[in-house]
């Protein structure tokens, strides 16, 4: 079923001490301020998702991983399993973050890897796509997001999308401060789900939840959440405060 979820991507931020902090401020600021509909998901770093699982148990704030490795295990120095992250209790991971295909040369081939990996030990995926500065620039973000969403996901079975989320993340309005209009958000959204509904039929195309990620903030969530296809977002920088985040989950 489509839902409404908003994620927020600490990225490389917050060491243990400043995790503890915020993951207390934002159980004590969403507790009762969420409507029931509503998903709340935090994604801290490898090293706090442990303690952030444990801490968040019976609230109702899930934990999600930024990354994770495609193979199930092995000589992979410096990497984490699908395995390591549902043993611990995190059962979703952000997938395709634009930091991961443009610093860590992460491919869409390789996306199709980890996400075949993540769903067959369980994990929600939260997949993330969206074209550069340059392409909307020349017209092809349309191309660009097709080819990122073929590539990455179109050999998946119906059934898998139960467990996708998708984020459309335009990358010039991440951490820029540029925002995407809530118009042009609502034309990638309603586009892919277009894609979807083509390939898939439109009960995976209606049931699939579509964020919104690129600067948002309590200023102009409510904007963008009020168009018919965006159904939540993803958020960055804003996810940092706990007065930011809360705002933000309110304007959906
Ligand atoms: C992100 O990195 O997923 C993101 C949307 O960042 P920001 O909100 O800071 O633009």
């Amino acid at each position: 079923m489509r839902q409404k979820i908003v994620a927020g991507n600490w990225k490389m931020n917050k060491n243990l001490d400043e995790a503890k902090k915020l993951i207390k401020q934002l159980k004590k600021e969403i507790k009762g301020n969420v409507n029931e509909d509503t998903r709340v998901i935090i994604a801290p770093s490898f090293v706090n998702l442990h303690y952030a699982a444990k801490k968040t148990k019976k609230s109702n704030i899930e934990v999600a991983a930024q990354n994770m490795h495609q193979s199930k295990s092995g000589a992979f120095t410096g990497e984490v399993s699908a395995d390591m992250l549902t043993n611990i209790g995190v059962n979703i991971v952000i997938l395709g973050h634009s930091e991961r295909r443009e610093y860590f040369a992460e491919t869409d081939e390789l996306l199709a890897k980890k996400v075949d990996t993540a769903l067959g030990q369980g994990l929600e995926v939260i997949f993330c796509f969206g074209e550069l500065l340059e392409d909307r620039k020349s017209g092809n973000h349309f191309k660009i997001v097709e080819n990122q969403i073929k590539k990455a996901l179109f050999h998946l079975e119906k059934s898998n999308y139960a467990n996708i989320v998708l984020a459309y993340e335009p990358v010039w309005a991440i951490g820029t401060g540029e925002t995407a209009t809530p118009e042009q958000a609502q034309e990638i959204h309603a586009f892919v789900r277009e894609l979807f509904a083509k390939e898939y039929g439109n009960e995976v195309a209606d049931a699939i939840s579509i964020l919104y990620g690129g600067s948002v903030k309590p200023a102009n969530a409510k904007e963008i959440f009020s168009k018919p296809d965006v159904d939540g977002g993803l958020i960055g920088g804003a996810a940092l405060k706990a007065e930011d985040f809360k705002a933000i989950i309110k304007s959906i």
